[in-house]
This record gives structure tokens, C-alpha cells and sequence, in this order.
């Protein structure tokens, strides 16, 4: 179905969670209906807040029933507009903010159970009250949900150590469109008993089910915890720098975050109680955190030895280390504010894109010349996880430019850029998914065979198309 809702529908779908629960007033929708970056702005008379995975089985066999349009919606933290509804009026948005319990938390098998709308924070939190390490770490944490970290399959700072969600989560409990509920919450690491059902919900941005539950991994909180940031002349150096660290720290390595000088400055500009860490100006930088789970002193031995051969071999400017936990913090949240502090510089253009590590310097060198030959003067703000070869190659518009002439360049630029990563064998997304963002763009990046396969799955899951229509696939 597309266009407004009938009344009688809502009223329908309001009966199945109660007056309160189902959101209609303007000014609450209004925050759902749009999403951080203000790419996609959706429309939507009713949002509906289920307390129960019964109460989504009963929304779901209604709106198979029905034919109506359900778009997920945990933290609305995505950055590629998947839980956003379509323009059509006709989506309801189902969101899991009252589903936010921990279920269940069993250390000794370092599993915890949380439902779908569990806050990240919240679960890093329960863990670390079981002395147990939840590593998702993400800007967001303290708003995105695991149905959304789960869907999206998130990755964030701690992927090069840990993985991303798919390697985080053993099991799920998720309800398909038909209202059925797959309770698949387990808590094995071992368990070959036929097709992998858990790892096609995860990364489905929300176009096969809603994931109510899932059984996560816990780790051993590290004893040790050193956190450096290293000033370098070239991204060549920076690869370098990664090779040694990887050499040196083996698992221990559990951050390498690449910054460039534009970055760090617009951080020290734009946000507040960020200062640049260190005294002169270099062109690159990196962030380094290292984990050890033996004691405090080998992680300290670890990064000390680490700067010194970095300094030997020429590779490192200047350096400072963390001297304590709120230094720590501040490196971190300089990284992780970069993304926010492009947005005082005007316009922005963003890629989540993925190389082999080995190929980060040459990528970006083309990237480099191909964007400065379309846009002479913008501003390139390229950092990430270089460690997973994850590049946020973002590009502030020119000082004075018309900021809508230069966002209308989005596609222009992407195309350029992503052109350049496919050569390179990597990935248009690496860690933020599909959505609507990308979705003309990936029946062109991957397999004619592919995409049926996945048109295939996503049919036999989903035959009416009532699943987050529009996005990751285009189906009519
Ligand atoms: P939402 O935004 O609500 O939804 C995202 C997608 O998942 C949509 O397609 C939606 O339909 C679907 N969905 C939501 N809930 C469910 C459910 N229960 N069942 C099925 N489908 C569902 N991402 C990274 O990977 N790494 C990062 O480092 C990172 N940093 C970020 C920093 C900032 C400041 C911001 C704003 C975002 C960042 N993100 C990052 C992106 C975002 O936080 C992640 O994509 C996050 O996992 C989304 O979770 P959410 O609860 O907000 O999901």
C-alpha cells in the first residue's frame, strides 16, 4: 500500500499497543521522520512503540494482512536513510524503545542477552558490571540500539580486535513479516546445523524481519589499556606505522584510526574541549590503542617500544601518550567528533568506503587528484579505521561555496570515488550499509547473480514486500 493510512487502519494498529504507544501527533513523529545527516526526509502518520516481541508478531500479521509497509526504527543513528520512511506517507514506523531490557547476562560463558532495543551504552555497561568487555564502540553508542547495530552489521573502533556485530552476536530472536517469531537465541559457538539463518538478519537493514533479541558476545576486560597519538608526514607512514604495530602488538592492537591535518584542526575549531594534542603541525596523524589482558605494565612496555622504533625507523614526528583515562577519552572523542565537526565547514560529502589496507595510500593519493579536478578547492577530510582499511573519505565544500550547489555534487563525486575503490577491489560501504543511499548503486557493484540471489531471499522472507521497502534492493 502506499499514500496516507485510513483511520480505521491506525486505529487497528493502534488497538495492538495501546493509545500511548502509538505516536501520531506531529511534532513526536517529526523526529522520525528524518535522519542525522538531513539527506532523507521521510513522511508517516504513525509510529508505533510495541512493549512486547508479541506485540510485534501482532503488528507484523497485520501489516501482512494489510499490505502495509513497515520501517524499523531503533536509535535513527543510520547514515544511509534505511530507517527512514519513504516520502509516499503510507510507511509505519515501528520503533523498539521500550524493548531496551537486558535479559540475561551469564559471564562464565561470556554471552549476554539483550533485547533489540537495548541501548549500546547500556550494554557495555551491564558487561562491564561483570567485569566483561562489550567491544561495539561507536560515536553513537549512547543512542543506537542493537536491532540497529545488528541490522547494519556495525563496526566501529574496536573491528580490527573484536570484529564487527556479525562477529559479535551468537544468536538472534527476530519476527518475520508473516508475524512468525524465529527464536533463535543461541548461545553456542558451535553450531553447523544446517543454513546460517542469524547471518542473513544481520546486515539486512530491517528488510527481512525485526530483530527483538539476541545473544551477545562478552570478552575479559583488558588489564592494560594504553592509548597514543602519533603526528606523521605521509599516509605512506602511517601504513608503515600499522605494519609495525600489527608486528609488535599482534591481538593486543585493538584501535589504528588514521586522521589527516584538516580533520584535527576543524575538530580544535568546531568542538568543544577539543584541543590538538600535540605542540607543532604534521600532516597526518594516527590514534593508536593497545589492550592487554595480563597486566597494566605489558600494555605501557607495549606503546613505548611501539613509539620508539616508529621514531627510529623514521616513521613517527612526535608522539604523545595518554597519561591517564580522561586523556584517553580525549583522543577518542577528537576521532570520533571529526564527523560532527564538518558540519560548521558547510556542506559536506561523505564515502564509507573499504581497500585493502596496502592500497590506502594509493587510494587516496587518486582520490585525492580525481576530487581536486572536479572541486579545485574542497576541503578533503579522509580518516578512519585504517586498521580495517575503513575510509570515511569526506569532503567539506570550498570556504564560500553555495552549499546546496555543493551537495547537489553528491552523486558526481561518489561516482568519482567509488570508482577508484572498485579498481582497487574494495567495498562502496563498509561499515554503514546500503539504506537508500546506495541502493541504485549496488545493482551495478555486485553480480547480476548476486543481486537475484539476494531478490530471491529477500522474496521468500518477505513476499508481499511490506519489509523496509526501498531499501538495500529496489523491489516493486
Ligand atoms: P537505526 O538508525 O534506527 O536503523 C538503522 C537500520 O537498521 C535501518 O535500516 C532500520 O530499518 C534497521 N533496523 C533498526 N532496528 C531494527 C531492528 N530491530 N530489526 C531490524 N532492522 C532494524 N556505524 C558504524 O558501523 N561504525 C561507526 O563507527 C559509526 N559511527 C557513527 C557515529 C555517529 C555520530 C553516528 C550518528 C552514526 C554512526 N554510525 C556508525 C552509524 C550508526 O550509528 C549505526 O549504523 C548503528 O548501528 C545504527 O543503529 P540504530 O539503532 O540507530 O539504527
Amino acid at each position: 500500500m502506499s499514500g496516507t493510512l485510513a483511520p480505521d487502519l491506525i486505529h487497528r494498529f493502534t488497538q495492538l499497543v495501546g493509545e500511548k504507544n502509538a505516536i501520531q501527533a506531529e511534532a513526536d513523529l517529526a523526529p522520525h521522520l528524518a535522519e542525522n545527516r538531513g539527506l532523507y526526509k521521510g513522511r508517516s502518520s504513525l509510529l508505533l512503540k510495541p512493549g512486547s516481541v508479541d506485540e510485534v508478531s501482532a503488528i507484523m500479521k497485520l501489516a501482512t494482512e494489510t499490505r502495509t509497509p513497515i520501517v524499523p526504527q531503533t536509535g535513527n543513528t543510520g547514515l544511509v536513510g534505511g530507517q527512514t520512511p519513504r516520502e509516499t506517507g503510507g510507511d509505519v514506523i515501528v520503533s523498539l524503545e521500550r524493548m531496551n531490557k537486558i535479559r540475561d547476562i551469564d559471564p562464565v560463558a561470556n554471552v549476554l542477552i539483550a533485547d533489540g532495543g537495548a541501548i549500546l551504552a547500556d550494554v557495555q555497561k551491564a558487561a562491564e558490571a561483570q567485569q566483561r568487555l562489550f567491544p561495539l564502540s561507536l560515536g553513537s553508542e549512547g543512542s543506537c540500539r542493537i536491532g540497529g547495530n545488528l541490522a547494519t552489521n556495525a563496526g566501529g573502533t574496536a573491528v580490527l580486535a573484536y570484529g564487527n556485530m556479525r562477529q559479535l552476536c551468537l544468536g538472534l530472536e527476530v519476527v518475520l513479516p508473516t508475524g512468525e517469531i524465529w527464536n533463535g537465541l543461541r548461545r553456542l559457538k558451535k553450531d553447523n546445523t544446517g543454513y546460517d539463518l542469524r547471518d542473513l538478519f544481520i546486515g539486512a537493514e530491517g528488510t527481512l524481519g525485526i530483530i527483538t533479541g539476541a545473544v551477545l558476545r562478552l570478552f575479559p576486560q583488558p588489564l592494560g589499556h594504553q592509548v597514543a597519538f602519533a603526528g606523521l608526514a605521509s599516509v605512506e607512514d602511517a601504513l608503515a606505522l600499522f605494519e609495525l604495530a600489527a608486528r609488535l602488538c599482534g591481538t593486543c592492537l585493538t584501535g589504528f584510526e588514521l586522521m589527516p591535518r584538516f580533520g584535527v584542526e576543524i575538530t580544535a575549531r568546531n568542538i568543544e574541549g577539543v584541543r590538538d594534542p600535540l605542540a607543532g603541525q604534521h600532516q597526518w596523524y594516527t590514534l593508536i590503542d593497545i589492550s592487554t589482558s595480563d597486566s597494566a605494565d605489558s600494555a605501557e612496555r607495549m606503546m613505548t617500544s611501539l613509539l620508539e622504533q616508529g621514531f627510529e625507523a623514521g616513521l613517527i614526528e612526535d608522539a604523545a601518550i595518554a597519561a591517564s583515562v580522561q586523556q584517553q577519552k580525549a583522543l577518542w572523542h577528537m576521532r570520533e567528533s571529526m564527523s560532527d565537526a564538518q558540519k560548521p565547514e558547510g556542506g559536506s560529502i561523505k564515502h564509507d568506503v573499504s581497500v585493502p589496507i596496502s592500497k590506502i595510500p594509493a587510494f587516496m593519493h587518486r582520490a585525492d587528484a580525481a576530487v581536486l579536478a572536479a572541486i579545485p578547492d574542497a576541503r578533503i577530510c579522509a580518516f578512519g579505521h585504517m586498521g580495517d582499511g575503513n575510509i570515511h573519505y569526506n569532503i567539506s565544500q570550498p570556504i564560500g561555496a553555495d552549499k546546496a550547489a555543493f551537495i547537489g555534487r553528491w552523486r558526481e563525486i561518489n561516482t568519482i570515488v567509488h570508482a577508484i575503490v572498485l579498481e582497487y577491489g574494495g567495498s562502496i560501504s563498509a561499515e554503514h550499509g546500503i539504506g537508500q543511499l546506495k541502493r541504485d548503486e549496488l545493482a551495478s557493484i555486485r553480480s547480476p547473480i548476486e543481486i537475484d540471489l539476494m531478490r530471491r531471499i529477500k522474496t521468500s522472507f518477505d513476499p508481499a514486500n511490506i519489509m523496509n521497502p526501498g531499501k538495500v534492493l529496489a523491489i516493486s
